[in-house]
């Protein structure tokens, strides 16, 4: 049996900016309505249910809302160095230097803010908030740049 949460219509949004450094156009501050959007496999269990759908919706809430209305910067990036300094953060990037107060950031331990990178980013952080049950088989999640254009991670439990 396959579960599936589709974030545009539960309103699994956020709203938050970023750059991949040394593209063309995506190189330039710019931001996005991500859908966040999940998929579970596995045996309905003695009570009915694959998995509570209140559980799943509360862990991708929590953990948006730590990236909502926020400036992405890669933690772990070769081309773009990210620096904490007092309450402000620099990130260079080529030939390009920004600075942002540090609580309008946050820095994810990824090397580019992509939507196949955040979708692993979200994959990791589900399988640590949540204690995910024997007859789960395999998780998905997919995020979405706006509508219609968005990548899906899946991994067998
Ligand atoms: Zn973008």
């Amino acid at each position: 049996m396959k579960l599936k949460l589709n974030g545009w219509d539960l309103n699994i949004v956020f709203s938050s900016c970023h750059f991949l450094a040394e593209h063309n156009k995506c190189s330039r501050l710019h931001g996005h309505n991500y859908g966040v959007h999940l998929t579970l496999e596995g045996d309905v269990d003695k009570t009915g249910l694959v998995m509570d759908f209140v559980v799943l919706k509360r862990a991708l809430n929590e953990i948006i809302d730590d990236l909502d209305h926020k400036v992405m910067l890669p933690g772990n990036s070769p081309v773009t160095k990210v620096v904490i300094e007092g309450d402000q953060v620099t990130a260079d990037s080529g030939a390009k230097h920004y600075s942002f107060p540090l609580e309008d950031v946050v820095i994810l331990d990824l090397d580019a803010i992509s939507a196949e990178n955040l979708a692993y980013f979200i994959l990791q952080r589900m399988k640590t908030i949540i204690d995910l049950p024997d007859n789960i088989h395999a998780i998905g999640i997919g995020v979405d740049e706006g509508k219609g254009q968005g990548a899906w991670i899946w991994e067998k439990l």
